[in-house]
């Protein structure tokens, strides 16, 4: 029957980037079920993820007390490879602490390695899955408290080179056109992306198209659950990204169907591009990419000739050494057949987490302060030194993978990083080569955890501060529509667990900084309101008292009345002089090959139930039991000439670790190749990746590692 609640609270998804509206329905200030609302991303649609992911929150392993390492207890890494999330009892490395005990010991700590050892010393890791709030008082602590710029954040592993192509070719690195602009397409073009599984209710909005008569193409090594609806689907090999979309550019400019009016009013650099792809035919791309030359000329032809074409991409596309290029590519694919700046055509590169755009909008990355204005630029250094009122330092900071580098320096680097604090992010997991990245963690002199879970990464802390979930507290998040969106608290903090915005306070106070947010929503309004300033024109419309009002508004959004813009570029690109800029890519190969000795290609991705490191997910018991165990996806071909079935263990080995995992049979997953989710602590898939880095968006390799795969 119905079941009866107390109240119905308005709130956002807590996992992808989607950013569907729902409503949460609690009882005892209990969570006991939610409803998708109408919001503009969703129209009331919700995935299994949204729809029954929620009783995380009430796990019986939620922190509740804010914890500091006993004495004498040493950090193990290796010992996260025997761990048991469920069953582990933290009490003999953990004793609890009360609040003030644990922050000062922290900001003690912190502040001796800073005076000792100066600015460089510190770091900071935020997250994607905090609100907009903490990203923006996070970044600001660092980087006024801790006095560098070495902060960043999960964007980092996630869409940094697609970022670094579009602010390069475009000026902006948000998404030109929203997901279900779709509807006026009548071309959707998938590259790097399993939706379905990844962004479902986006993918509904382009199995709709479909439905209705838009021709989609998957271009992906993986043919996975949207090409049984595409027209086209290019499988490549891995790795071969720029040399087929190449092909693609050459086969437009060659058979003369290259919008030259926009391209001459439009854009600069195309005589270079012309140039470069000239030696890209289909023909010649054909054997290196392995799509028939004649496919590549048919779906060439269609996107060129598409009254609306939009390309939509995610990480199969950014997590390479040429990510960067493969991004320059999709950019310059939309430039040459004028497919971009109207409804239904554009660029929209998926974003991952719920707030992985906010999170970046909001200057939670080392080499820009928010609204992407570079640290070394004079003028937006001098403003904000100006607006917060102190000296800041003019150097980018380093990166997620350079900092773990740092981490490990010899004692002689000035640069060497000694102490961090880390604020709802598994770097323990996330990170390409655990084995490395979790030394470099345990290296730390003081490590300072704030989650909701003993994480991974928590278990290498020194101290431990127990945190806010998403229905715990007010804040924004912004999707990767473009659109900044209102959750509102629907039940209490378990036990001690504190506001994370009300945590960075207190260590800012610790640090030294005079910090006072309070008033509406426990300062959540006022720090909006900050951030609104810091950010300039991009959100200047969209106040506080707005969003109460709307829930949802798109930027830019300049003035109280201005409804936000779903499609840029319509006159102007946001580059300096107004167009795109082209810029021309050539082939470079994987960091790792594989061999003789690692013959096989590892792919890490996700998949639909459980969400990134499956701290929340996997502690979500519909979802839990959904998909309760690591798999690993081989295609049949493969599985047979290795004699194994569905269900039998294998090991699959890099050079840099190994995990034993359950092979499941996908015939989507290309012959050479293994498929492993990052979700499972119990086979992590991040002791094998690469940790070789894109050089333009320091994005690690994780679509690419070469591996050896033997049964049992
Ligand atoms: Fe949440 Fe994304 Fe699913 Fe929407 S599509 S319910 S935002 S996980």
């Amino acid at each position: 029957g119905t079941q009866v609640v107390d109240k119905k609270v308005d709130s956002v998804c807590p996992f992808c980037g989607v950013g569907c509206l729902l409503t949460y329905n609690v009882k005892d200030d209990v969570i006991v079920s939610v409803e998708g609302r109408d919001g503009p991303a969703n129209h009331n649609r919700l995935c299994v993820k949204g729809r029954f992911g929620f009783d995380y929150a009430h796990s019986p392993q939620r922190l509740t007390v804010p914890l500091i390492r006993r004495p004498g207890v040493s950090k193990d890494p290796e010992m996260l490879n025997k761990l048991n999330r469920d069953s582990s009892d933290w009490s003999e490395v953990f004793r609890e602490a009360t609040w003030e005990e644990a922050l000062a010991l922290s900001t003690g700590k912190l502040r001796g390695l800073r005076d000792t050892y100066g600015n460089k010393a510190l770091a900071g890791f935020g997250s994607a899955k905090g609100s907009n709030e903490e990203a923006y008082l996070f970044q600001k602590l660092v980087r006024t408290g801790f006095g560098s710029n070495n902060v960043d954040h999960c964007t980092r592993l996630c869409h940094a080179s697609s970022v670094a192509a579009l602010l390069e070719g475009v000026g902006s690195g948000a998404v030109s056109n929203q997901v279900n602009d779709v509807e006026h397409s009548d071309l959707i073009f998938v590259i790097g992306s399993n939706p379905t599984a990844n962004h479902p209710v986006a993918a509904t909005w382009m199995k709709n198209a479909s439905k209705k008569g838009a021709k989609i193409v998957l271009a992906d090594p993986r043919i996975t659950d949207i090409g049984k609806h595409a027209w086209r689907t290019l499988q490549f090999k891995p790795d071969t990204d720029v040399a087929m979309l190449n092909a693609l550019i050459h086969v437009v400019i060659e058979e003369g169907l290259a919008d030259q009016d926009f391209i001459a009013k439009r854009a600069s650099n195309f005589e270079a591009l012309r140039e470069n792809v000239k030696g890209y035919s289909p023909e010649a791309m054909e054997p290196i990419c392995g799509i028939p030359a004649q496919t590549l000329r048919e779906v060439a032809r269609e996107f060129a000739k598409a009254k609306g074409a939009m390309i939509l991409w995610g990480m199969g596309v950014s997590q390479h050494v040429h990510g960067t290029d493969n991004a320059r590519c999709l950019i310059a694919l939309v430039t040459v057949t004028g497919q971009i700046g109207k409804p239904g055509s554009g660029l929209h590169p998926l974003r991952g987490q719920n707030n992985v755009q906010g999170a970046s909008d909001a200057g939670l990355i080392p080499m820009m302060f928010p609204n992407y204005q570079r640290v070394t630029n004079k003028a937006a250094h001098a403003w904000f030194e100006d607006f917060w009122n102190t000296k800041l330092d003019d150097q980018p900071g380093y990166t997620v993978v350079e900092i773990m580098h740092k981490a490990l320096a010899d004692d002689s680097d000035p640069h060497k990083v000694r102490g961090m604090y880390i604020m709802g992010e598994n770097p323990a997991m996330s990170d390409p080569d655990l084995n490395h990245a979790r030394h470099a963690l345990a290296s730390l002199e003081h490590m300072v955890v704030q989650d909701i879970f003993m994480t991974e990464t928590a278990w290498l802390a020194d101290v431990v501060l127990p945190a806010t979930a998403w229905p715990e507290k007010d804040g924004t998040v912004s999707n990767t529509d473009r659109m900044v969106q209102l959750g509102k608290k629907a039940v209490s903090p378990p036990g001690q667990a504190k506001p994370d915005l009300w945590i960075i306070q207190e260590i800012a106070r610790g640090m030294g900084l005079n910090w006072n947010y309070a008033g509406e929503s426990d300062g959540v309004a006022a720090v909006y309101e900050e951030m609104r300033q810091a950010m300039h024109a991009a959100i200047s419309g969209i106040t506080w008292e707005r969003l109460q009002r709307e829930s949802s508004v798109t930027y830019p959004c300049l003035t109280a009345e201005d409804p936000g813009a779903p499609t840029v570029f319509i006159e102007k690109f946001a580059t300096d002089d107004g167009r795109v800029h082209l810029v021309p890519a050539d082939i470079i190969p994987a960091n790792e090959r594989p061999d003789a000795e690692y013959p096989f290609v590892l792919i890490t991705g996700r998949q639909l139930e459980h969400w990134h490191t499956g701290s929340m997910t996997r502690r979500a018991t519909v979802l839990d039991a959904i998909e309760p165990m690591a798999t690993a996806s081989m295609c049949g071909d493969d599985m047979q000439a290795m004699s194994l079935q569905a269900g039998d263990v294998i090991t699959i080995a890099s050079r840099r670790g190994n995990v034993a995992i359950h092979v499941r049979r996908d015939d989507g997953t290309p012959r050479g190749a293994v498929f492993v989710p990052f979700a499972y602590y119990e086979a992590a898939a991040n002791l094998m990746t690469n940790a070789a880095l894109d050089p333009f968006g320091k994005i690690p390799e994780f679509k690419y590692c070469a591996v050896a795969i033997r049964r049992g």
